[in-house]
């Protein structure tokens, strides 16, 4: 027998409520805060991300699921392991630059990382994707938090929280960079493995390192915020105060970072604490101004942001989510034997109608169809008598003569 390849998951019919309830939410958010949906392909040029995410990073390096055609020789293609890189391909070469600025979109999105899988790390997994370009403006950065806040907010997880640093100008970061160089080298034999490793490629990202060899580097290392410049200064504090004013709380984790070269200024991430001791990451973004230009793009500004819809269904599920109950009535058509192809006949026109039907004429007796079909919830059930279409109502029992055109008015 073959099985599903390890690290995705199969969504079943009783789990798929919640998902489309999730994606709603989410997508309702997103509109309701200007953003319009884009779809961009699921496989992309492997430059595509080379070149946004930066070699040295592990995505790159070891997670990214390689696609070769058969007859193309020389391209190279990656089923794509995040939403940014595609989604800022778009907008270049589609000309966005030339709309009324800011362009907001919204994607939601299938990805795919070569990870050990473990519960809410799949090789698979969707994300809720927000990008907002044009704008270099504090007031971008906030407004993308609060679109992931009403998210979140309106799925009843306003228990999340919010983390936020900043990582400064290109020139601090770069600063920053040789500091950390500096203050870690002198310790690189205790270090960590990845960690190690990542003193040259990415120190930054061992600030965020959870490996119990490193933790006790950490408290003493530089923050960047400590000695960001006037203009991060502002950029930062403009955003908080933003999120402030719309009643969003934050605390600010001088150990944030997002480790890909061409993030700036505001990065932050949504966790909710979980009783295993370490937080559950919900998601997360920043600012990226410079990726924009790196491509061929305008130099404008761009900030975006994701959120683990897989977490957020599995968080949801553990906290006993119930799918309310649907309005729409189902109707059963049930027939004995001998009149099926005359109920069969009335199925057109219900169907016409709009009504929800379930049928098993599979099965021999009335009663037997009756049962199976209040089983699945069907409110009222259809059938062809002596005195005409009858229908029944499931739940009291009642029973009335109808006109077929009569039906979809007395069910509701
Ligand atoms: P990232 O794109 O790595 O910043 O991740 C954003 C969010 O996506 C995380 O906070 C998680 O909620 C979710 N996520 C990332 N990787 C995975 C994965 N392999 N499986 C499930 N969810 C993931």
């Amino acid at each position: 027998m073959i099985n599903a390849p390890r690290g995705t998951r199969d969504i079943l019919p009783g789990q798929t409520s919640l998902w489309k309830h999730v994606i709603h939410t989410c997508e309702q958010a997103a509109v309701s805060l200007s953003f319009s949906e884009i779809r961009v392909p699921t496989f992309e040029d492997v430059a595509l991300f080379q070149r946004s995410l930066g070699e040295g990073t592990d995505i790159i390096d070891k997670e990214l699921f390689l696609v070769r055609g058969r007859h193309t020789e020389g391209e190279q293609y990656a089923l794509r392991p995040e939403g940014t890189a595609g989604i800022v391909r778009a907008y270049i070469q589609h000309g966005m630059r030339t709309l009324p600025q800011p362009v907001r979109l919204y994607s939601i999105l299938n990805l795919f990382r070569y990870e050990r899988p473990q519960r809410g790390r799949y090789r698979e997994h969707v994300q809720f994707d927000i990008e907002q370009f044009g704008s270099k403006d504090p007031s971008a950065d906030a407004w993308v938090i609060l679109t992931q806040w009403t998210a979140l907010t309106r799925l009843g997880l306003g228990d999340a929280q919010l983390s936020l640093n900043s990582l400064g100008t290109t020139e601090e970061r770069e600063f920053f960079r040789e500091q950390l160089i500096a203050y870690f080298k002198p310790l690189q034999e205790e270090l960590s493995e990845d960690s190690k490793r990542r003193l040259s490629s990415n120190p930054l990202r061992i600030l965020d390192s959870k490996d119990p060899l490193d933790q006790p580097y950490l408290p003493n290392a530089p923050h960047l915020i400590d000695s960001l410049g006037n203009e991060s200064r502002h950029h930062l504090d403009t955003v908080c105060t933003y999120l402030k004013t719309w009643g969003i709380a934050y605390t600010i984790d001088p150990f944030l970072v997002r480790g890909l070269d061409y993030y700036c200024q505001t990065c932050f991430e949504w966790s909710i604490p979980s009783e295993a001791g370490r937080p559950l990451a919900l998601g997360g973004g920043g600012r990226y101004d410079s990726l924009l230009p790196a491509l061929g793009g305008p130099d404008s500004g761009a900030v975006g942001a994701g959120l683990g819809l897989d977490r957020l269904v599995d968080l949801l599920e553990e906290r006993g989510w119930q799918e309310p109950s649907s309005e729409v009535p189902k109707l059963a058509i049930v027939e004995e034997k001998s009149n099926k192809e005359a109920a069969a006949a009335l199925i057109p026109q219900l169907v016409s109608q709009n009504i929800a039907l379930w049928t098993d004429f599979s099965r021999g007796s009335l009663s037997s169809q009756l049962k199976a079909a209040a089983k699945e919830g069907c409110t009222y059930a259809l059938f062809i008598s002596e005195q005409g279409l009858q229908l029944k109502d499931l739940r009291r029992g009642a029973q009335q003569t109808v006109r077929l055109e009569e039906v979809k008015d007395a069910i509701i």
